[in-house]
């Protein structure tokens, strides 16, 4: 009988280990079981990479002319059914030269989902890409950063990278001068910075963007595309 406890005391031990392991793997920036995953570069050279999750929405062309007026390409990870919905935003993403990466289907979860579901997902968002003129390979953020054993397997076997961040002010931030001071204490060469402009309504994130901006390139900062700073990796 007490053997039989202590069995089940260990198993109990075990799933809860197995579980916090599985948590942690699901969320972790910069590991995944299979195939390359990349939170930030490791660079002397004062480069930042500024990307955008979601969308397109109407908010684009705001976005765009801030870059614009900035001189940046940014790098801006859209979801394939707001392409869908928004395809001339999308187009005008595409047209402007900024580097777009492929941020799935329907932005659910992709843990614990199928393999004919994860594929679909990456898949009908690399055509609806391709239609907006894009010809190159999108790169891939998994929605919230999320993802465990389907995902990374699908990305590894199609030889496709998977781009996570290293500095997230929207997280932890609601105040445009918060975000700021955040990314300026944190910033390092070869960071991965990322924003959510898209469902902007008061015009609070673009100000923030801006100030990021203007606060690291005041600081010596360069802005450049995944692309751009993944040939810069050592
Ligand atoms: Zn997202």
């Amino acid at each position: 009988m007490q053997r039989k406890i202590t069995y089940i005391g260990v198993g109990i031990l075990f799933i809860f280990a197995l579980a916090f392991s599985a948590y942690k793997l699901m969320n972790a920036r910069d590991y995944q079981l299979f195939g390359n995953i990349t939170s930030h570069i490791e660079t002397h050279e004062k480069v930042i990479a500024l990307t955008f999750d979601d969308g397109p929405t109407h908010q684009t062309d705001a976005i765009l002319s801030l870059l614009d007026n900035y001189n940046v390409k940014a790098t801006f990870f859209l979801i394939g059914k707001d392409i869908e919905a928004n395809p001339e935003e999308a187009k005008k993403i595409a047209a402007a030269g900024h580097q777009i990466g492929n941020h799935t289907y329907s932005h659910k979860r992709m843990v614990l989902k199928g393999p004919s579901f994860i594929k679909n997902e990456i898949e009908k968002t690399d055509v609806l890409i391709a239609n907006l003129g894009y010809s190159k390979v999108p790169v891939i953020r998994p929605p919230y950063g999320k993802k465990l054993i389907g995902l990374p397997y699908y990305l590894k076997k199609h030889h496709r990278e998977t781009i996570t961040w290293n500095l997230e002010p929207d997280t932890y931030y609601t105040e445009a001068k918060d975000k700021v001071a955040y990314v300026k204490e944190n910033v390092q060469p070869g960071s991965i910075l990322l924003m959510h402009p898209m469902y902007d309504a008061t015009g609070n994130e673009l100000q923030a963007i801006e100030d990021v901006l203007q606060a690291l390139m005041d600081d010596g900062y360069t802005f450049v595309t995944i692309e751009e700073l993944q040939k810069l990796q050592k």
